[in-house]
């Protein structure tokens, strides 16, 4: 597949690319409602893409519901609909891209052991997990080998200088305010993320890799997601320059507080739309609530 033909001749698209391990709540809806609404001004495509790598806590029952809750939100979008699950051959061809020019490398350490090694140190990545301190990076090929061999955990993790090295410029994207329509340049700062994993063993890839191939293969040119998902986007700009993807423009949205000032969350208890669906709440209220 040409990346860049799909871009070209796909027109403008956009996507809505829940992950289907729990029920959809206002911040959710405030997405697929935004990514809708820029794809019909711009006469483009708005996909829903299942983000259900994580097999044990995805499940097709919240995927039916998430369908129910966009439907009863006045949304239609392509099918058939994307699942990353049904993807994992195409992933591990870009991992074995990275790994064969010794951009990625395999990691056995535990959580436990990542913690006991970065004791007293207070550097976090973006997302607040503990720098990983390259324990694994310099284990010797043959080493690696042996252990690769022997049943267990591993983890595949970009190897973030010598991923550095290999782009030789400097790396930013297009940002766009979705509020003004204001555009800047914004300059990535993937080494933020240390070696990130990219791959685990369970699931041979992770967010991060199958975003930036997704997005690629399905001609997305209009990346449409919440504002907690920015410093990720320096990270893949960096896959997006190592396996020559395109890049798209990137719009990261307001969030949607509940009451004390928090980021809605399932785990919260954030109400979902199905809970409202089922209590008999007009869609036309939650989007007016919603400023649509
Ligand atoms: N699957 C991600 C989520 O549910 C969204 C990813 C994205 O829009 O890039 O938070």
């Amino acid at each position: 597949m040409d990346w860049r033909e799909a871009q070209r001749t796909g027109g403008p698209t956009f996507r809505f690319a829940p992950s289907p391990n729990g029920h959809l709540h206002l911040g959710n809806a405030y997405s697929a409602l935004l990514n809708d609404r820029l794809a019909r001004q711009a006469g483009g495509r708005f996909l829903l893409r299942f983000e259900d790598i994580d097999e044990e806590r995805c499940g097709t029952a919240y995927e039916s519901v998430i369908e129910a809750d966009l439907s009863w939100l006045g949304l239609a979008w392509e099918t058939p609909v994307r699942r990353q699950s049904a993807r994992f051959a195409d992933y591990g061809i870009m991992l074995d891209s990275l790994v064969g020019r010794s951009l990625a490398y395999p990691c056995f350490c535990t959580r436990g052991m990542i913690r006991e090694a970065t004791r007293g140190t207070r550097v976090t990545d973006p997302d607040g997990a503990p720098l990983y301190p390259g324990t694994c990076r310099s284990l010797s090929a043959a080493e690696r080998c042996r252990r690769l061999a022997s049943p267990g955990k591993r983890d595949w993790r970009l190897d973030m200088t010598a991923a550095l090295r290999a782009v030789d410029a400097p790396l930013d994207w297009e940002e766009i305010d979705p509020d003004s329509g204001a555009s800047r340049r914004i300059a990535a700062e993937p080494a933020a993320w240390g070696d990130a994993v990219i791959a685990r063993n369970a699931t041979p890839a992770s967010y991060h890799l199958c975003v930036v191939v997704d997005d690629a293969d399905q001609g997305v040119t209009d990346v449409v997601r919440g504002h907690d998902l920015l410093p990720a986007t320096s990270l893949h700009r960096l896959l997006q320059q190592l396996l020559d993807l395109p890049a798209p423009r990137y719009r990261h949205h307001r969030l949607i507080l509940d009451e004390a000032g928090h980021k809605l969350s399932k785990s919260r208890g954030a109400p979902s739309l199905r809970d409202l669906r089922h209590a008999g709440i007009e869609a036309a209220t939650v989007k007016r609530r919603l400023g649509f």
